[in-house]
């Protein structure tokens, strides 16, 4: 098909207001927050462009594009808040970008099943907003609440401040509805349970687009905490604040929130920041929350483990602040949006200097991974700026940096650090998804999986129109 003729039949599908080729809107939508100068292979040459921007308003609309989308075999690139990390809303192959915010519809909130129903484009936090009058919660409190979607956060399988506590978005998924890459519509029996065969919703899930569109979701709900403690304790070493979270996983504690954090002194290029005093050791943020009774006795438990570990109680405003603070990194990045016009990190490429990943390792091999990772960074004459853990022993994270500027040498450097995680029985990332950034290491990662699931994005999607050039599919 013609791309005169694609255009006119998304005007006859959409309305003039639902599409957009304005040089201004296909800038906009070209970028999510990947920085160009992260270090993978290709990102020199990478080029995203879509041809179109669709607006669809409810699910008839999106099956539409997709069916138009297999006729003129014409890529299809879902994009919600467009703060993925990863580059999964990118358009690569160029296409029709579907933004599904328009599917902002909060369907259901049930307290008595303890559910919310919403359409995909339903802003996080807005969800919230509407739940929390009934005494009710999402268990998903990423940064980016004012910003991500309902099926972005699925999409990416995304994890937030309280995953400690209630699991990833995925995990709190009972149900999914989404149009398939040939245009039907599956809908999923919303229960926590059945036993009727594969969970067919899973599919779905950090799936970033590749094998449906999603339109909407239940999620379980959790009740508004009646009280919340929260804690800032210092560590003379990562080892010891370890140590301390290790204790309390194996005795049972739950706590809503775990952030271990270690900085180091590292130079840094022009325009990479402020140049930070680091106290050395460890900092740890906790809080547990719930039922008051229950909420205090885990922290009076919490209190006694760090005590004897050699943990200094903080200034309690301090977790505070930091409670209070969680979610300012996406209010400057929507501010800037605004502003702009453009994502803050849609720019030229830079050639790569600061580089960060979030691997998933076996508990037991987090301080081996640590020993090994700032050994390697060192041999291959790069700095590791912090390292951390979040919510869980096993959720490590490290910032990466190439002191002396670009010298070519992070992305190999980066991929060894990936490596070697999956090397000590772990996986290369726990919550951004892959997008583009990880793809040329999932073959990697998943082994023979990677062909199993080409073939299912095969069958489902047989000619390739969802997503393409993503999860290495
Ligand atoms: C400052 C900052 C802080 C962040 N903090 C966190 C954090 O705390 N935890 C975390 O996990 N992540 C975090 N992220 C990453 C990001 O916010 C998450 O990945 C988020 O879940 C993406 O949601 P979104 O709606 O913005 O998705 P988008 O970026 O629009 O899309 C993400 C992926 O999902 C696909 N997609 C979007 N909507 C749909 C749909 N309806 N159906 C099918 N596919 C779809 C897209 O094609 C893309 O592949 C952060 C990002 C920034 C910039």
């Amino acid at each position: 098909m013609q791309e005169d003729e694609v255009h006119q039949r998304l005007l006859a599908l959409l309305g003039p207001e639902g599409v957009s080729w304005d040089e201004a809107t296909l800038r906009r939508y070209a970028s999510d927050a990947l920085r160009p100068s992260r270090a993978f292979p290709g990102v020199e040459t990478l080029v995203s462009r879509p041809q179109w921007v669709a607006r669809p308003r409810n699910v008839p609309e999106v099956q539409g594009l997709v069916r138009l989308a297999n006729e003129a075999q014409v890529p299809l690139i879902p994009f919600g808040g467009g703060s993925g990390l990863m580059g999964g809303a990118l358009s690569p192959c160029g296409g029709i970008v579907v933004d599904l915010k328009g599917l902002d519809r909060v369907r259901r909130i049930s307290p008595e099943d303890r559910t919310a129903t919403a359409e995909a484009g339903v802003v996080l936090q807005r969800l919230e907003e509407q739940l929390n009058p009934a005494g009710l919660m999402l268990g998903h409190d990423p940064w980016t609440l004012p910003v991500a979607t309902v099926g972005g956060a699925i999409s990416t399988n995304s994890l937030g401040y309280r995953g400690a506590q209630y699991g990833s978005m995925g995990q709190q998924v009972l149900g999914i509805e989404a149009v398939l890459p040939t245009g039907e519509v599956v809908q999923t029996r919303a229960v926590p349970k059945s036993s009727t065969g594969v969970s067919l919703h899973q599919l779905f899930i950090g799936a970033e687009g590749c094998l449906g569109l999603v339109t909407a979701a239940t999620l379980q709900v959790f009740p508004l905490p009646e009280h919340r403690v929260l804690q800032a304790v210092d560590f003379p070493s990562f080892e010891a604040g370890f140590g301390v979270i290790q204790e309390m996983f194996s005795r049972g504690l739950v706590p809503a929130l775990v952030e271990l954090g270690e900085e180091f002194e590292t130079a840094l290029p022009p325009g990479w920041g402020r140049q930070r005093h680091v106290a050395g050791g460890a900092q740890l943020f906790l809080a547990f929350e719930g039922i008051r009774e229950i909420a205090q006795a885990q922290a009076r438990l919490a209190r006694r483990v760090w005590q004897r570990a050699g943990g200094a109680r903080r200034d309690p405003r301090i977790a505070r602040r930091f409670w209070e603070r969680r979610h300012d990194a996406a209010e400057r990045y929507l501010r800037h949006i605004q502003e702009a016009g453009v994502a803050p990190y849609l720019q030229p490429w830079q050639p790569p200097v600061v580089d960060y990943l979030h691997v998933a390792l076996p508990a037991s091999q987090v301080l081996e991974y640590r020993r090994r990772s700032l050994a390697l960074a060192a041999a291959a004459g790069l700095q590791v700026r912090e390292c951390g853990l979040w919510n869980r022993p096993e959720l490590f994270s490290l910032v990466v940096v190439d002191a002396e500027g670009p010298t070519g040498r992070l992305g190999q450097g980066m991929d060894a650090l990936l490596a070697l995680a999956q090397d000590l029985g772990g996986s290369m990332e726990y919550c951004h998804g892959v997008g583009v950034r990880l793809a040329h290491l999932m073959e990697r990662e998943h082994g023979a999986g990677l062909t199993a699931l080409r073939r299912i994005k095969h069958a489902l999607d047989p000619q390739g129109i969802l997503n393409p050039g993503k999860l290495a599919l």
